[in-house]
């Protein structure tokens, strides 16, 4: 029940009860006056009874002494007592119209006659005293007449006396019985709004009020600090307490509602901060391998629960390689063809490996991980593939996380695209579109980085021309000439690919650098070279073209000069094998001696 109906059903009962009482009280107090009236009518009666008594028997003696003695203050004292007479008349009048029993009324009534008899028997002695008949008056007064009389009235009026008494007497206890119940009622009744006073104190302001207000007040002091780990003990009350206990149960509950969100607003916040920090850093990527190391550095940052691989497509998008792992996924293969995912084949987000969801990738079947395919896209163009799938016993936030990893897809797509396109770019500027090798330019900026950095180590320089190249030009063509270009390109690329550098010189001259070699190295891999080169018998259109013969001049630094002179110092050494009858190699540290180390082919 609310406290608020108790407390409505406590006041209006002691609102009745305190009303009993007064009435109670109000009752007693007319008893009592009832007590009092009865007391005084008893009083009333009495005096009334005792005057009619009194007025019979003094107006009897006068009249007796008066006859006895014949003086006249006697006759004065009878006669006056006319007066007396009347006022007995008047008592009795006064009974009468008092509330009375009938008895009573008759023993007045009688009395009066009495009254009246034996007055009338007096005035007639009185009178016969006075015409002289003296014994007639004394026989008159002292007579059996006179004493019957006499007595008959002083006995009704005891009798009145008794009855009056009695009727009020019992009048008086009946009030002072009634006075006295009405009293005890109205202190019970006191007393019943006293306890219930007490008991609502008790039961209301204590134990449903009191108590539950200071475990309410330690509670609400705990959430005003915002701790919100206390337990609000569930209270199935249906009064306020009850209601307030509720509220505070909303009100910490809303409170870790607002702290979960707040975590989670701080989570993302972070999870953001990642990604443009990630973002940032791939912006300043010089490589894929940089580019594949920032992702896989970040993205276990961004989604601890994410496994995942950076995958690259080759140039004629058919296959992708592995750039980038992290977390180790189950499914990491190194390399797989395109056809084998659908998120590439499709150009969009594909999740494989969730049950009965989507069909799964290739590449992923029978592995059992729920995956996400993000394909790399940047102006329309597939890049590469980024591989995430959700680690064993980690939250799913693959489609939690879509939003996120298709904004990090994005700009990895990007990324990796500007990379790409920079590396073109690079490519065009310093490589020779014929033949594929470093151009001129490259070159003289590697000899200048070179000097400038690196001068003391060792470095061979190789300057390579082929012998009368001008006849495949004028006997097959310049598409001829063209290929015997790309040819010896090829050769000098793949023998220069591991130990040094290879670029075209100009027209069908060529130069190769080798770092950390000697002369005497530098000479033997020219020798090689010349020997790999003149191996083959080119054709061309169906035509023979015939072997192709270089000659080289090598010179190294800084055992023979500086890396200023390299190419000058080559070149007159490459002057000198053409001079010498060309498809040979010389020493330019040999150009000064008189015996020249040479070797035929
Ligand atoms: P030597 O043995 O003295 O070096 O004689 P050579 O004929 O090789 O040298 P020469 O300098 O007389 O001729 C070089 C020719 O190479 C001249 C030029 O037309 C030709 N040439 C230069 N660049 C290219 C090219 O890119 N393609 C073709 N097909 N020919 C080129
Ligand atoms: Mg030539
Ligand atoms: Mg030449």
């Amino acid at each position: 029940m609310r406290i608020s109906t108790i407390t409505n059903w406590a006041y209006g009962i002691t609102v009745i009860l305190t009303a009993l009482s007064a009435v109670a009280f109000i009752m007693s107090s007319r008893s009592a006056d009832d007590e009092r009236r009865a007391v005084e009518e008893h009083l009333a009666l009495d005096t009334l009874t005792e005057q009619l008594e009194t007025g019979a028997e003094f107006s009897s003696d006068e009249a007796r002494l008066y006859v006895m003695r014949g003086e006249q203050r006697h006759l004065d004292a009878f006669t006056a007592d006319a007066e007396a007479e009347r006022r007995r008349e008047k008592a009795a009048e006064q009974i009468a119209v008092r509330d009375i029993s009938p008895v009573e009324r008759t023993i007045i009534e009688a009395m009066d006659k009495q009254a009246e008899a034996l007055d009338a028997l007096e005035a007639a002695a009185v009178d016969a005293f006075q015409k002289g008949e003296k014994e007639a008056s004394q026989e008159a007064l002292f007579g059996p007449e006179h004493e019957r009389l006499q007595t008959a009235l002083l006995e009704s009026a005891g009798r009145l006396r008794d009855i009056t008494a009695t009727r009020t007497g019992a009048a008086l206890d009946d009030a002072r019985r009634r006075s006295d119940q009405w009293s005890l009622f109205a202190k019970v009744v006191l007393a019943i709004t006293g306890l219930l006073f007490l008991a609502v104190l008790y039961f209301i302001l204590r134990r449903r009020v009191a108590m539950p207000l200071v475990r309410m007040t330690g509670i609400v002091a705990r959430l005003a600090r915002q701790d919100y780990a206390v337990e609000v003990p569930v209270d199935h009350r249906r009064d306020e307490i009850g209601e307030m206990n509720e509220a505070i149960q909303i009100f910490r509950e809303n409170g870790l509602e607002r702290e979960r969100l707040d975590a989670e607003r701080r989570a993302d916040q972070h999870t953001k901060d990642l990604i443009l920090q990630m973002m940032h850093r791939l912006q300043a990527c010089e490589n894929q391998h940089e580019l594949a190391d920032v992702v896989a550095r970040f993205a276990p940052q961004i989604f601890p629960g994410i496994a995942g691989s950076l995958y690259i497509l080759n140039e004629d998008k058919s296959a992708l390689a592995q750039a980038g792992t992290w977390l180790e996924p189950v499914n990491a293969q190194a390399a797989f063809p395109a056809s084998a995912c659908w998120g590439l084949r499709r150009g969009r987000p594909h999740m494989s490996g969730t049950g009965e969801g989507d069909v799964p990738c290739q590449h992923i079947e029978g592995s059992g991980v729920a995956a996400s395919c993000f394909p790399l896209t940047a102006q329309g163009d597939m890049i590469g593939l980024l591989y995430l799938e959700e680690r064993h016993g980690a939250m799913p936030v693959l489609d939690h996380a879509r939003l996120y990893l298709e904004l990090i897809a994005e700009n990895v797509g990007l990324a990796v695209a500007n990379l790409q396109l920079r590396e073109k770019l690079t490519d065009l500027a310093v490589r020779d579109p014929l033949t594929g090798l470093f151009n001129r330019r490259f070159l003289d900026e590697t000899l200048h980085r070179r000097g400038r950095d690196n001068g003391d180590t060792p470095l061979a320089c190789l300057m390579i021309d082929i012998d009368y190249f001008k006849r495949f030009n004028d006997q097959f063509g310049h598409d001829a000439g063209d290929m015997v270009m790309q040819y010896v390109g090829q050769i000098l690329r793949s023998a220069a690919a591991d130990i040094g550098y290879a670029f075209r010189f100009g027209g069908e001259e060529f130069t190769i650098l080798l770092p950390d070699c000697e002369e005497r190295d530098g000479f033997q891999f020219a020798e090689k070279l010349r020997g790999q080169i003149g191996m083959a018998a080119l054709s061309h259109s169906g035509q023979i073209l015939g072997a192709v013969s270089v000659s080289i001049g090598v010179a190294v630094s800084p055992a023979e000069g500086g890396v200023d002179t390299l190419v000058s110092r080559a070149d007159a050494a490459l002057l000198d094998a053409k001079a010498k009858g060309r498809n040979r190699t010389i020493l330019a540290s040999s150009l000064n001696r008189p015996a020249q180390e040479t070797k035929r082919a």
